[in-house]
């Protein structure tokens, strides 16, 4: 656990989060503030900075944040949906913890890379 790591006191039950789906290894809640009718962060209970670093150091980890996305989504009735691993400051990380970023509902038509 890494000291003043918001996701890492939600994964120890330090601050409260709206739970969807664990697993040994992952924990699956809602986004405070949702910016599409289904926002869920995936997280890896261990702590590491970014999706990247993740899959290097604890790949099978990785691995089932990844298959967890997908789960999450089906659960919540989304068969189509979007994945967004935002890494660094530059690129609106905020949250220093490794987390995907589950989006269902948005208009494809009007994202970044449609
Ligand atoms: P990012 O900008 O990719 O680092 O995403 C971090 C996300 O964490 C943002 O969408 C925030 O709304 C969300 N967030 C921050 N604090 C909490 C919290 N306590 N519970 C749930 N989501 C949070």
């Amino acid at each position: 656990m890494a000291t003043d790591c918001i996701f890492c006191k939600i994964v120890a039950g330090e601050i409260p989060a709206e739970k969807v789906a664990e697993t040994d290894t992952t924990l699956a809640f809602r986004d405070i503030n949702p910016k599409a009718p289904l926002h869920v962060l995936v997280i890896p209970k261990v702590h590491h900075p970014d999706a990247a670093s993740l899959a290097s150091a604890e790949p099978q980890i990785a691995a089932e944040v990844l298959s967890q996305a997908g789960v999450v989504a089906r659960q919540e009735g989304y068969e189509d949906y979007n994945l967004v691993f935002n890494t660094g400051a530059g690129a609106g990380q905020t949250v220093f913890h490794a987390h995907v970023h589950v989006l269902g509902g948005l208009d494809a038509s009007k994202l970044f890379l449609a």
